[in-house]
């Protein structure tokens, strides 16, 4: 689950990490009361939407004076931002975050996220931060630093101490090294209290005057593991149901596992890892998946009749797979919720059907003596073959 920049910040503002003064707003007139309350006479005002990019999208933006932060809220809020990141349709602004600015002496990189490859909690830096990271990344490797933290000892103060060292070599900010080690472990315990998967600082800065420079978090991005919510009723809490795609929210809410995909052959599928095997062969075959879609092992007659319609609301699904195994129900059952969902749903692209299990042949002859218009496969070779040729010849 993914939150917005305010609602981190005052997670890991709660675990001790500095960031600037500042509260989100709904309407141009709240954001002018909290500019009021700020000390600074030149303020920040940040679209509040679920994507990275807002800087380059103009939704970062410097008020002046207290009507100018009015102003740009008023424009803000109700803007469809466009970022590298949102897609050319963008996202709507419904709130905006009104902070003190900062004078920026400079931009780090920091973030720790799970490494897969090595199953370890990795710490991430640059000294290049800011916007680019992207580019830094891609093209100058050297410059980004990580250490693994051991998933047993967590991070040691000697492990924070020694990133920061490496992360922040200008002799005028060295002298922060102690406040950058804290930080970082500051973040550390957030990550794992909070169950996140993701946190991400950018740019991690170093602001004030001369003499008087400290190290604070300007930008922050957390997501959170979906499956550790329900021990987080809080953060749970904190999801933003406008920035989730409708139709996996609908099928979290009716017990289906469903996450939209970019291709053009729908699947239906009953258990995890038949779906992934189903969305591997129709790669194979030259396909593309639309979607993952776990219906559950029961595969009721609701659950698929719902599992169509969610496939469906798709409008790149040119031919749907279905390719269920008859364990837990038998595949008559199946078979006979197949075909009363197909009729629910008035099914007009092309249709694949491969059963595997108890009663098979059963289940087989009840759908090859519907009257509907699909193909029975024999494996799940010629199910990814008919689908894959079904959607070429669409
Ligand atoms: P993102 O583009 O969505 O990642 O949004 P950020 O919050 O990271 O803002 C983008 C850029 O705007 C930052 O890299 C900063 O350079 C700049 N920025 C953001 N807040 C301030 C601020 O308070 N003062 C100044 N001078 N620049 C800021
Ligand atoms: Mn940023």
């Amino acid at each position: 689950m993914n939150i917005h920049e305010y609602q981190a910040k005052e997670i890991l503002e709660s675990f001790g990490v500095k960031t600037l003064p500042g509260k989100v707003a709904d309407t141009a007139d709240e954001a002018v009361s909290i500019a009021n309350t700020l000390t600074s006479s030149k303020y920040v005002v940040k679209a509040q939407i679920h994507a990275g990019g807002r800087g380059k999208g103009g939704g970062v933006k410097l008020a002046n004076s207290i009507a100018e932060v009015g102003q740009l809220a008023e424009e803000m809020i109700g803007m469809e931002l466009v970022t590298p990141q949102t897609g050319p349709e963008g996202k709507l602004v419904r709130k905006v975050l009104i902070v003190e600015a900062a004078e920026i002496h400079k931009e780090y990189y920091l973030a720790i996220l799970l490494d897969r490859e090595t199953s370890h909690l990795t710490l991430i830096g640059s000294e290049e931060g800011g916007m680019d990271i992207e580019e830094v990344a891609a093209h100058t490797p050297e410059k980004i630093i990580k250490t693994q933290i051991h998933p047993a000892f967590g991070i040691t103060d000697f492990q924070a101490r020694e990133f920061a060292y490496k992360l922040i070599t200008d002799s005028s900010y060295r002298h922060l090294i102690p406040n950058a080690s804290e930080l970082i472990m500051s973040l550390y315990n957030a990550f794992v209290e909070c169950d996140c998967s993701l946190i991400e600082i950018n740019p991690l800065t170093i602001v004030g005057e001369n003499d008087d420079l400290d190290i604070a978090a300007l930008d922050s991005k957390v997501n959170f593991d979906d499956n550790s919510l329900w021990r987080n009723p809080e953060i749970a809490e904190m999801r933003d149901p406008h920035e989730e795609d409708p139709s996996e929210l609908e099928a979290s809410g009716s017990g289906l596992s469903y996450i939209r995909l970019d291709g053009n052959i729908g699947c239906m599928v009953n258990g995890a890892g038949l779906a992934m095997a189903t969305m591997d062969i129709i790669k194979q075959k030259g396909g593309e998946p639309a979607n993952f879609l776990d219906v559950g092992g029961g595969a009721s007659v609701e659950a698929v009749a719902h599992a169509f319609r969610l496939i469906l609301a798709d409008k790149n699904v040119k031919a749907v797979l279905v390719n269920i195994f008859g364990g837990i129900m038998k595949c008559d059952t199946i078979a006979t919720g197949i075909v009363e969902a197909a009729k629910q749903v008035q099914l007009t692209v092309p249709l694949v059907v491969r059963l595997e299990g108890t009663n098979v042949d059963l289940g087989k002859q009840i759908i090859a003596e519907s009257d509907l218009n699909l193909q029975l496969a024999e494996g799940l070779s010629e199910a990814a073959e008919l689908a894959v040729n079904a959607v070429n010849t669409a």
